[in-house]
């Protein structure tokens, strides 16, 4: 199989009136970088690259580096195009856009390998474990920088009963902008909306240090949160450790991490509970087989970070039909050991438009396309609209 064209899409959508915050950033608009690879067959397979950073840097190192070097490959099968490719920029591009492009470019060719073999992407892994996946939702995030108590408190608990009202029984909510105090009330006011059964985890987006993190932590313990995402920066190890080692809340981080090389350091730092690589961001789905293989070793969960367009959510449900229980159980319970896809709830046309067919929760589940590849077609009409020239 030879790639004859790579091609590259700039996306984005302004949010207008419906941006947000989390605690490092405001949100006016959204992108994403897609590829689209045709091969001498004809056979087209699209691929994400990067997560919500900016999308130009992702494009040149394709157009530029990476693209020229596939064209040349022989057999651009997957598995070998991934270690020509990073050995070619292994030196001075072992984290960043290049893995970023690395990634949108395997995403793609796994979806050209089933498309050539009549097989969906987890079928190629080994196999489909489940046709559907628990999703559990992201949203609750701040919708100004001054908080205000009355007014703020209202307007979350109106978007979580939202979320409820879709369906979803698990949320995960966006902490690390206010003062310790002031999250708590916004963790306790979701607590008390969704009631006691409904699954919470939040996400500080390393808003915190080790000391800030593990009071937080506490705050969400007493509220009966499964899982703290990203207590601390991703460089601060030694602080994961420590946060891991006073609280007995799962800790999760590993959306900012790269390749397996990132995670085997996040594991032996013994930093997190459940890792989380973006398959966009993190090397694709054959850098994402060899990181479960390393959290599978060392029996921990992967629970795959899911943030970009339509066609990323279609790569993470492929790897969340293959995943593995961690351990395995005779009967398997969400989160606990057996995977969830996450599933933005932010507003996001690039995600909900951009496929022919857009993803559906039924009873808190998303089924796992079972067509050839990625097992979805993108919009070209959308893709114009967003795309930017
Ligand atoms: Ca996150």
């Amino acid at each position: 199989m030879r790639v004859e064209r790579v091609e590259t899409f700039v996306l984005k959508t302004p949010l207008g009136a419906e941006r947000f915050y989390s605690s490092q950033a405001e949100f006016p608009e959204r992108n994403s970088l897609l590829v689209r690879i045709t091969t001498s067959d004809g056979v087209t397979g699209w691929g994400e690259g990067g997560q919500y950073g900016p999308a130009e840097p992702v494009k040149t190192c394709i157009d530029e580096v990476l693209a020229p070097q596939l064209l040349a490959i022989d057999d651009a099968s997957p598995g070998v195009v991934w270690e020509r490719l990073y050995a070619g920029i292994r030196d001075f591009g072992s984290k960043g856009p290049y893995i970023e492009a690395m990634s949108a470019l395997d995403i793609a060719l796994w979806d050209v390998l089933g498309k050539s073999l009549g097989a969906s992407i987890a079928t190629l892994m080994g196999g489909r474990s489940r046709e559907r996946v628990k999703a559990y939702g992201t949203g609750g995030y701040y919708d100004t920088l001054d908080f205000d108590r009355h007014r703020d408190l209202a307007r979350l608990a109106t978007v979580v009963e939202r979320y409820a009202d879709e369906g979803l029984g698990m949320l995960k909510m966006k902490i690390g902008l206010l003062p310790i105090a002031d999250d708590a009330l916004r963790v306790q006011t979701v607590r008390d909306v969704l009631g006691d059964d409904f699954v919470l985890f939040a996400d500080a987006n390393h808003a915190y240090n080790a000391s800030s993190a593990i009071a937080m932590g506490r705050v969400l313990e007493r509220a009966d949160f499964q899982f703290f995402e990203e207590p601390v920066p991703p460089e601060d190890r030694r602080g994961y450790a420590r946060v891991r080692e006073h609280l007995d809340i799962a800790i999760a981080g590993g959306e900012a991490e790269y390749t397996r090389y990132g995670f085997r350091d996040l594991i032996a730092g013994d930093c997190v509970d459940i890792l989380q690589p973006d398959i966009c961001v993190t090397g694709g789905i054959s850098e994402v087989r060899n990181i479960v293989a390393l959290a599978t070793t060392n029996n921990l969960r992967t629970i795959p970070h899911v943030w970009g367009s339509g066609i990323a959510v279609a790569a993470a449900l492929q790897v969340c039909s293959w995943l593995p229980l961690v351990p395995y159980t005779h009967r398997p319970v969400p989160v606990q050991n057996e995977p969830i896809i996450e599933f933005d709830r932010t507003r996001n046309p690039l995600r909900d438009d951009l496929l022919s067919q857009s993803f559906v929760l039924q009873n808190g589940y998303i089924e796992v396309p079972a067509g050839p590849g990625l097992g979805v077609e993108v919009d070209m009409d959308v893709l114009e609209r967003h795309c930017v020239k």
